[in-house]
Parts: structure tokens; C-alpha cells; sequence
């Protein structure tokens, strides 16, 4: 090959996979290898008919004794090293092509208990502005616009907004640090639109739950008739 020729492709296409560090070929999705996208285990029923933890039938322990704000939530997947360093490759590298081959996986994996009729629109997690400007996307709004290419349900990002600029809760140790720094950042523009509406609210990842709930606890103030929770990946849960 051309000796100009091989360090190009090397620099398009990396030569390492980023979470194995097997060589990879063309023709594989982007960074990270084949091997490791197979190895994501993708959620499947029975689960908590509420949080969809799995193996349960009906409603799990955590549920019934401490009702959740969501209707019902749902993940494709838990947060395990391959969706763990895709993650990061589509928010903090922005890597477009992870973005897109993420979108695919939740489409082809949306859960068979949520269907398009359940939504009057889809509510993407907003960022603040200056995140917004500073990422140049919102990963949970393509998400969205990848179940709405599916659904025909409209996406809204109108209604709810982030007024606050957080430090990433990541960040934060405990869970009373997370609710304080989270408490307050979103405001909804417009109360109408959210009255006796059917909202389908999306995230890239269910971690604590901080983020989610303030969202939900917002909302509910404007009396929406449900909102469930859609999510690509979440935490095991640590019990
Ligand atoms: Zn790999
Ligand atoms: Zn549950």
C-alpha cells in the first residue's frame, strides 16, 4: 500500500478496538469491535412492570415499597463496559458514528411493552445551553429522534429546559450532594402542553436516578396524565 496511504487509514478508521484493544478491520463499526458490541446483553422481560429491573413478573421489591415518580421505565440494556466506553466515545469525543450505530441498537431493541399509541410525544432530557454549545448535540435527543423515525411520534424540546448548569452528578459522591446540585435546573415553558398529556421522557443512561427524578417532579406539577422513562442503558442496581 501506498506509504502516504496506510498511516490515512490508520488515523480514519483506529486500528485498536477501545475496549479490547483487538486489531480490527475495515468494515467493523468504528472503535469499538465487533466482539465487544455482541456482547452487550440486551434486557429482556420478565421484568418489574414498573422499573424493569429483570426477573421479576410483577412489581419488585423497591417498587412496591417505594413507588417511583415514573409511570413505568424501561432500559435496552445495562451499563456495562462496551455501552460504557460508547458512551463516552459519543459525549465526550464525538464521535458521531457511535452516536448513529447507538441509535440503531435501542431501535432494534425497543422494548415490547412500550408502543407508539401509549405517547402523545416524546420529551428528551435537555442539556443546559452552555453544554448544548459546548457538545454541539444533546445525546438524549437523538435518541429520541431515533424512536420517533419508528414511532411518528412528534419530539418536543420545547417544554422542558435546563435553567441550571450542573457539574456532572458523576462527580458527586452522595446522593444527598446529586439531589442538592440537581435541585431547581429545570423549569417547563409552557404548562399547557404538558396537562393530561401522555409523555414518553428520554435519557442516554439511568444511573441514580437524580437527573430523572427532578425531570419527573417538575412535570408533575403540571398535572401530565402519565410520563414513563425510556433510557439506552442503566446501572445494575448495587443490591
Ligand atoms: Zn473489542
Ligand atoms: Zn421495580
Amino acid at each position: 500500500m501506498n506509504r502516504w496511504l496506510t498511516p490515512l487509514i490508520t488515523f480514519v478508521f483506529p486500528a485498536k478496538c477501545r475496549r479490547c484493544e483487538t486489531p480490527m478491520g475495515i468494515g467493523q463499526v468504528h472503535y469499538l469491535c465487533d466482539a465487544c458490541w455482541e456482547q452487550i446483553e440486551f434486557l429482556k422481560p420478565p421484568w418489574c412492570q414498573i422499573c424493569g429491573l429483570p426477573r421479576w413478573s410483577t412489581a419488585c421489591a423497591g417498587c412496591r415499597e417505594h413507588p417511583p415518580l415514573f409511570r413505568k421505565l424501561r432500559a435496552i440494556a445495562f451499563y456495562e463496559p462496551t455501552l460504557r466506553e460508547a458512551i463516552h466515545l459519543m459525549k465526550y469525543e464525538k464521535k458521531q458514528v457511535i452516536s448513529k450505530h447507538l441509535v440503531q441498537l435501542l431501535q432494534a431493541h425497543l422494548p415490547a411493552d412500550l408502543a407508539s399509541t401509549d405517547y402523545d410525544f416524546l420529551l428528551p432530557v435537555p442539556l443546559h445551553a452552555n453544554r448544548f454549545r459546548q457538545r454541539g448535540f444533546n445525546q438524549a435527543e437523538q435518541i429520541a429522534q431515533g424512536v420517533a423515525k419508528i414511532w411518528g411520534v412528534p419530539v418536543r424540546t420545547d417544554i422542558l429546559v435546563r435553567i441550571r448548569d450542573t457539574v456532572p452528578l458523576s462527580s458527586l459522591h452522595s446522593r444527598e450532594e446529586r439531589r442538592k446540585s440537581i435541585a431547581g435546573a429545570f423549569e417547563i415553558q409552557s404548562q399547557d402542553s404538558i396537562q393530561n398529556r401522555k409523555i414518553l421522557l428520554i435519557d442516554d443512561i439511568f444511573t441514580t436516578g437524580t437527573t430523572i427524578n427532578e425531570a419527573l417532579k417538575v412535570l408533575q406539577v403540571a398535572n401530565p396524565n402519565c410520563v414513563d422513562v425510556l433510557t439506552l442503558t442503566r446501572t445494575r442496581p448495587s443490591v
